[in-house]
């Protein structure tokens, strides 16, 4: 799975694209621990970056961050070069052009897929009706247009989940342990599927895992995570290949 060489990137000289969500420095304090330590990261457009670590490093704090419902203590969080967090500066949630798929972030129980996928669209009708259809499509869910949550199982919630999470063309993507609830079997073929939906639509995706071989399935980039810190990062093949130090080989050894 691993053997390949990646693709020869191009060089910063040739073209240097501006990265559509970067964070500098981040750091947060809970009872004056640092649970998140300077950590640095950059998401292109249209690329999956993961930030892989074990449980208790840092991920979510990181994201719910990122995403405006925490605030940072040090650093900063930009969009297309623009503050979004930083010193004073906080934009709301809601006004940061970024969508969220968090594990604990389940579908609303009394609305049918028409309608959960349909909550965050602004538009006509007709406009919504629409966007939905076509999002569904995508996912593989239109025939299951009318149904309600406790009617799909845990595969097919995730991908109207998906579908909801893209709805408002959001222009980055957080996605928190997305697929932690999923069994095995049906891991990998959501993984494809959504990495495919992700990249038709061109959306920066920032994806946080505690497993290796799931980073190594859907990054273009890998930021290994450790005690609050970003220890190493890269492409997936050049991590794997060349962890840092004994830890960071001994977590990725446990891929299957
Ligand atoms: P991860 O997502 O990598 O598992 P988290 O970001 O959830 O890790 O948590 C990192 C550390 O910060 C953990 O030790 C956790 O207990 C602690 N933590 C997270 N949120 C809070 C909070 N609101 N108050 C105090 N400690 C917290
Ligand atoms: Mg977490």
């Amino acid at each position: 799975m691993f053997e390949t060489a990646p693709p020869a990137r191009t060089t910063a000289a040739q073209t240097a694209p501006a990265p559509r969500l970067e964070i500098r420095d981040l750091t947060r304090v809970f009872g004056g621990r640092e649970v998140v330590s300077g950590v640095s990261l950059k998401v292109m457009p249209g690329q999956v970056t993961c930030l892989l670590g074990p449980s208790g490093c840092g991920k979510s704090t990181t994201l719910r961050i990122i995403a405006g419902v925490d605030r940072q203590d040090a650093g900063g969080v930009y969009v297309d070069g623009a503050p979004i967090s930083e010193g004073a500066l906080h934009v709301p949630p809601e006004s940061r052009g970024i969508g969220l798929m968090f594990q604990d972030f389940a579908l609303f129980p009394h609305l049918d897929v028409a309608r959960n996928v349909g909550f965050g669209i602004k538009g006509s009708k007709a406009e919504i009706r629409t966007r939905v259809e076509t999002l569904l499509d995508k996912v593989g869910m239109r025939r299951h247009i009318d149904r309600y949550p406790h009617e799909l199982s845990g595969g097919e919630q995730q991908r109207v989940a998906l579908a909801r999470a893209l709805a408002p063309s959001p222009r980055i993507l957080l996605m928190d342990e997305p697929f932690s609830g999923l069994d095995d079997r049906l891991r990998d073929d959501i993984r494809d599927e959504t990495l495919g939906v992700l990249k038709a639509e061109g959306t920066a995706v920032l994806l946080v895992t505690h497993e290796p071989a799931e980073a190594m399935r859907m990054a273009d980039e890998i930021a290994l995570m450790r005690d609050g810190r970003v220890v190493q990062h890269g492409a997936p093949y050049n991590i794997y290949n060349a962890p840092k130090d004994r830890e960071a080989a001994a977590f990725f050894s446990d891929i299957n």
